[in-house]
């Protein structure tokens, strides 16, 4: 679904904000650029913006005008700061368009229909045209600072983006899964048993419980429970327990 999410560039001056869109897309999973006439590109800023998203700038598509960066898609928000008084479905929370352009890329799913849905960004220094504007289905702004409210081209991409991502992760059928660091298995009740068992062994043989009516241990105990230990961790904790008591040879492993 992502792949059907196109971000379109009207005029960009900077190359370096073509990079650093590029950039912004491709952390969200999406790849379709288009480039609308840009001042300079190819251009060694905007690969250098891009880091790690230099293959979204080597697949950009650059075209003549915004018709025909957007002729195929079913439909076209404009990102504007400024409200224009035209006619156009306007969204005032990004959230909203970016389920109204996911929902709209589903039914034209359902109508075994691939067409894509564009986010189409204006020009650094002023935006887009009215008639460009009129090129598009709807309009969404970000809200902002109504002091000063206007981000820079390739911020602007990173929000939309992001919105776009949350409301794709968020649908059953996504597949998305959160990365987890690591070996994160829990141990098994049994494993956990060991470890508290060589816990209590140490703690005895140590002289370290003086007084065995204190809670001393029921503390350490729940302690150990609280910080959810992984395999792994229980290891390197019985690990830590046999070292303690090197005459010992460690048991139940
Ligand atoms: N000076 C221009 C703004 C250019 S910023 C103007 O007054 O219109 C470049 C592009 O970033 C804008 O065309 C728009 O697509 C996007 N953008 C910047 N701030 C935005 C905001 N608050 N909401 C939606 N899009 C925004």
């Amino acid at each position: 679904m992502l792949s059907r999410l196109r971000i379109v560039l009207v005029q960009t001056f900077h190359p370096g904000n073509i990079g650093a869109a590029a950039r912004a897309m491709k952390t969200m999973g999406l790849t379709e650029l288009v480039l609308v006439n840009p001042r300079a590109f190819p251009d060694d800023e905007a690969t250098r913006l891009a880091a790690g998203a230099a293959d979204v700038v080597e697949n950009a598509r650059v075209v003549g005008s915004l018709t025909e960066a957007v002729n195929d898609c079913v439909q076209v928000v404009g990102a504007s700061a400024r409200l224009r008084s035209l006619p156009l479905p306007h969204f005032e929370e990004p959230d909203a368009m970016a389920e109204s352009a996911l929902d709209c890329l589903q039914s034209a799913s359902n109508n075994g229909q691939d067409a894509p849905v564009a986010l189409v960004f204006g020009r650094e220094r002023s935006g887009l045209t009215t008639d460009e504007i009129r090129c598009c289905t709807h309009q969404v702004s970000i809200p902002a600072n109504p002091d000063y409210g206007i981000l820079n081209l390739s911020q602007a991409v990173q929000i939309l983006a992001y919105e776009l991502h949350r409301a794709w992760r968020s649908r059953e059928d996504s597949g998305f899964v959160y990365p987890t660091p690591g070996e994160t298995t829990p141990p098994t009740r049994e494993q956990f048993g060991h470890f508290q068992r060589h816990l209590h062994e140490v703690m005895a043989k140590s002289g370290f419980l003086t007084q065995p009516h204190a809670r001393t241990e029921e503390q350490l105990q729940a302690l150990f429970s609280r910080a959810e230990p992984s395999r792994k961790e229980l290891s390197l904790l019985r690990g830590l327990l046999s070292a303690l008591e090197p005459d010992t040879p460690p048991r139940d492993r």
